[in-house]
Protein backbone atom coordinates (compact mmCIF):
# COMPACT_ATOMS: atom_id res chain seq x y z
CA UNK A 1 0.00 0.00 0.00
CA UNK A 2 1.25 3.44 -0.76
CA UNK A 3 0.89 6.18 2.30
CA UNK A 4 -0.11 9.55 1.80
CA UNK A 5 2.46 11.63 0.94
CA UNK A 6 2.57 14.36 3.26
CA UNK A 7 4.24 17.40 1.08
CA UNK A 8 1.79 16.38 -1.07
CA UNK A 9 -0.26 19.87 -2.45
CA UNK A 10 -3.70 20.05 -2.52
CA UNK A 11 -4.82 20.15 -6.23
CA UNK A 12 -7.32 23.64 -4.85
CA UNK A 13 -4.05 25.50 -4.63
CA UNK A 14 -3.90 28.20 -7.15
CA UNK A 15 -0.04 27.59 -8.68
CA UNK A 16 3.18 28.87 -7.19
CA UNK A 17 5.09 29.36 -4.89
CA UNK A 18 3.12 28.86 -1.77
CA UNK A 19 0.73 25.58 -1.29
CA UNK A 20 -1.47 23.72 1.49
CA UNK A 21 -0.56 19.98 1.73
CA UNK A 22 -3.19 17.09 2.31
CA UNK A 23 -1.87 17.41 6.16
CA UNK A 24 -4.17 20.50 6.62
CA UNK A 25 -6.64 19.88 9.11
CA UNK A 26 -8.51 23.06 8.51
CA UNK A 27 -8.30 24.81 11.65
CA UNK A 28 -8.86 28.36 10.12
CA UNK A 29 -6.10 29.66 11.43
CA UNK A 30 -4.05 31.13 8.65
CA UNK A 31 -7.28 32.68 7.62
CA UNK A 32 -7.40 34.57 10.36
CA UNK A 33 -4.23 36.46 9.10
CA UNK A 34 -4.40 35.64 5.32
CA UNK A 35 -8.27 35.67 4.20
CA UNK A 36 -7.32 37.29 1.66
CA UNK A 37 -5.49 34.68 -0.05
CA UNK A 38 -6.40 31.69 1.64
CA UNK A 39 -9.94 29.79 2.19
CA UNK A 40 -11.89 27.09 3.25
CA UNK A 41 -12.84 24.61 0.55
CA UNK A 42 -16.65 24.54 0.58
CA UNK A 43 -16.59 21.56 3.39
CA UNK A 44 -14.64 23.47 5.68
CA UNK A 45 -12.68 20.39 5.75
CA UNK A 46 -9.19 21.76 4.51
CA UNK A 47 -8.00 25.50 3.46
CA UNK A 48 -6.09 26.32 0.40
CA UNK A 49 -4.36 29.13 -1.25
CA UNK A 50 -6.42 30.71 -4.41
CA UNK A 51 -4.02 33.76 -4.81
CA UNK A 52 -0.58 33.45 -4.44
CA UNK A 53 1.35 36.72 -2.44
CA UNK A 54 2.07 39.75 -5.05
CA UNK A 55 3.60 42.17 -2.32
CA UNK A 56 6.72 41.43 -0.41
CA UNK A 57 4.34 42.09 2.88
CA UNK A 58 2.16 39.58 1.85
CA UNK A 59 5.06 36.99 1.36
CA UNK A 60 6.24 37.83 4.97
CA UNK A 61 2.96 37.25 6.11
CA UNK A 62 2.86 33.79 4.59
CA UNK A 63 5.92 33.03 5.68
CA UNK A 64 5.46 33.71 9.59
CA UNK A 65 2.35 31.80 8.62
CA UNK A 66 4.19 28.89 7.78
CA UNK A 67 5.99 29.10 11.03
CA UNK A 68 2.70 28.96 12.55
CA UNK A 69 0.79 26.29 11.29
CA UNK A 70 0.04 23.57 13.56
CA UNK A 71 0.42 20.52 11.33
CA UNK A 72 3.08 22.24 9.12
CA UNK A 73 0.61 22.09 5.88
CA UNK A 74 1.72 25.45 4.76
CA UNK A 75 4.77 25.67 2.37
CA UNK A 76 6.54 27.50 0.39
CA UNK A 77 8.58 25.93 -2.53
CA UNK A 78 11.34 28.37 -2.34
CA UNK A 79 12.22 26.26 0.64
CA UNK A 80 12.32 23.35 -0.63
CA UNK A 81 14.44 24.13 -3.27
CA UNK A 82 17.02 25.44 -1.12
S1 LIG B 1 -3.06 26.89 9.85
FE1 LIG B 1 -2.30 25.07 8.77
S2 LIG B 1 -3.63 23.35 9.46
FE2 LIG B 1 -4.66 25.29 9.98
S3 LIG B 1 -6.03 25.71 8.22
FE3 LIG B 1 -4.08 26.80 7.82
S4 LIG B 1 -2.80 25.40 6.61
FE4 LIG B 1 -4.48 24.20 7.54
Amino acid sequence: MSGTNESESLRFNEPGRFHTTVQCDGCGQCIHVAGDMITFDSSEVFCYLYRQPETPEEVERLKNLELECPMRALRDKADELS
